[in-house]
């Protein structure tokens, strides 16, 4: 048996990879699945194309990744496919060396003449002098990661969500068991392997394997748009840098990202500067920007692993993402750790740890997860009943059906309170539902909790039309929680 710690991308992606091959696994979730980075990112599905000059071989991976995900999980794709862009007075010699990159990692690419660009991506820069085209996509996080869980649940795999690793006991230097600790009290778990898919806390976690290792974290802020303003993804045709990527998501686009280093493995509370800078820097494909509506700022933290010589098992596949053997570092034998990488490549990277588990459990089956497409998800549930979030559609019933799920397992899985006007309205209805089943002092901390982490996205884009969101949401928030503003945060 097998212990995966971890419900995000990399988790999910290796319970399914060793239960395809016969190998029961149970995953420990500390909060609900995708509470980390993989909830938090911009949803690119990479062609590769970002990374064809600094790191070729992260764009064949995904470059391969991307076909494979289109085949496997085509619900959780929508595959816009995207243009990359030079504008401003930009070295042409980069140019070329992308192209040639492109080239080498197999990536399609298409010259793109003015006017299509024009036609297709209303609005870019009409000074940009170079496009092409390129096999981006949209990756959908959270259908992906409901599509993981129920493929998992079906094929007898268990997923554990509130549920922490707090210890691991072993005897004779080998894994023998977990220790979790639960709402109902602290739990055993007998297992002879865990793998540590915990991105940003994964450094955390490998010191319960007597042998520690250092990351380096750094935070991503992104900008989310009221409406889908680019239809397809745009890059800057550049060094990857800060604010040169466009996803679009169902009626809404994402701007992103930032890279900030940081200690804590949580998501920082984004800042009304670095979201003017990412506005600023979003402007140099999109003069307009500014008068764009801005719903909410979001961040994650990105988790890699600082390598050196001795901290990497021979079978290294990436430069991007490491496997690490705790057992042939002189820890535990039977834990190995799975760090860093990308969405677009969390099955490779899910693949390579199975293939070490396998072997350290005698094992011989290969995989099977990039043949292997994951059911859809059969979950229609009633949808009738008075609208509960008038923004994103959601009704009474789908909400009522899905009440042994968590407030945010409702959000990601409906969209209720992810609309314009971020939960104002429907977050206090969608709550009452609960009451009933939960009791009042239960529900009532739900909604602050809910209310809160949406004041927390709104008010550092606080401007323009979503200023006037942002007061009458904290208006409504304040005047029937009973709660105060800081004399600051009203600046
Ligand atoms: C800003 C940003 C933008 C990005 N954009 C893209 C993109 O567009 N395309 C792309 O392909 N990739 C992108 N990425 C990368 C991608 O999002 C991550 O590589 C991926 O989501 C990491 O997934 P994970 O499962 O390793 O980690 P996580 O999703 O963070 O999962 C780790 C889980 O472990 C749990 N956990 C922690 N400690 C414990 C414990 N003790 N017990 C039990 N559970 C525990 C946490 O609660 C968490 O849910 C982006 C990353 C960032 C930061």
């Amino acid at each position: 048996m097998v212990v995966v710690v971890g419900g995000g991308a990399s988790g999910l992606g290796t319970a399914w990879d060793l239960l395809l091959r016969g190998i029961p696994v149970t995953v420990v979730e500390a909060e609900d699945i995708g509470r980390g980075t993989s909830g938090r990112f911009h949803g690119l599905l990479h062609s590769g194309g970002r990374y064809v000059v600094s790191d070729p071989r992260s764009a064949r991976e995904c470059r391969e990744e991307n076909d494979i995900l289109r085949r496997i999980a085509p619900s959780a794709i929508e595959p816009t496919g995207g243009y990359f862009v030079g504008v401003g007075d930009q070295d042409t010699s980069y140019i070329d060396e992308w192209l040639k990159g492109a080239d080498q990692a197999g990536i399609p690419v298409r010259p793109v003449s003015r006017k299509e660009l024009e036609e297709k991506v209303p609005g870019i820069r009409r000074e940009s002098h170079a496009a092409y085209f390129v096999p981006d996509g949209v990756l959908e996080g959270f259908t992906l990661l409901t599509l993981l869980k129920d493929n998992i649940e079906k094929a007898g795999g268990t997923i554990l969500p509130n549920t922490r690793l707090e210890a691991v006991r072993h005897t004779n230097g080998r894994v023998s068991g977990v220790s979790v600790s639960t709402r109902n009290g602290v739990l055993d778990i007998n297992c002879n392997v865990v793998v540590n898919a915990a991105g940003p806390w994964a450094s955390d976690v490998a010191h319960l394997f007597d042998d520690g290792f250092s990351m380096q974290r750094a935070a991503g802020m992104m900008l989310i748009f009221a409406n889908r303003m680019v239809p397809q993804v745009v890059n800057r045709l550049a060094p990857p840098g800060d604010g040169d990527i466009f996803v679009p998501h169902g009626e809404t686009v994402i701007l992103g990202t930032t890279d900030v280093p940081q200690d804590s493995p949580e998501a920082p509370v984004p800042t009304r500067a670095e979201a003017r800078r990412l506005l600023a820097l979003g402007s140099e494909l999109f003069p307009a920007i500014e008068s764009w509506r801005v719903l909410r700022a979001f961040c994650g933290v990105r988790p890699l692993f600082q390598k050196d010589v001795r901290d990497v098992k021979s079978r290294y596949v990436s430069r991007d993402f490491s496997v690490i053997d705790h057992g042939a570092r002189h820890g535990l034998e039977g834990a190995f750790s799975l760090v860093g990488g990308k969405w677009t490549t969390y099955r490779l990277m899910a693949e390579s740890v199975g293939d070490e588990v396998c072997m350290y459990l005698g094992v011989d089956t290969a995989s099977i997860t990039a043949s292997t497409a994951l059911s859809p998800v059969n979950r229609p549930g009633p949808a009738g009943g008075p609208l509960v979030c008038e923004c994103e559609g959601v009704t009474r019933d789908s909400l009522a059906s899905r009440m042994d799920w968590s407030v945010d397992d409702w959000r990601t899985g409906t969209w209720f309170a992810m609309g314009p006007c971020q939960g104002t309205m429907c977050a206090h209805r969608a709550i009452a539902l609960r009451t009933p089943r939960y009791g009042p002092e239960h529900t009532l901390g739900e909604l602050a909790r809910l209310r809160e982490e949406r004041d927390k996205g709104m008010w550092p884009v606080a401007w323009g039309d979503n200023a006037r969101e942002a007061v009458f949401n904290r208006a409504v928030r304040f005047q029937t929680l009973a709660e105060e503003a800081g004399s600051d945060e009203w600046e």
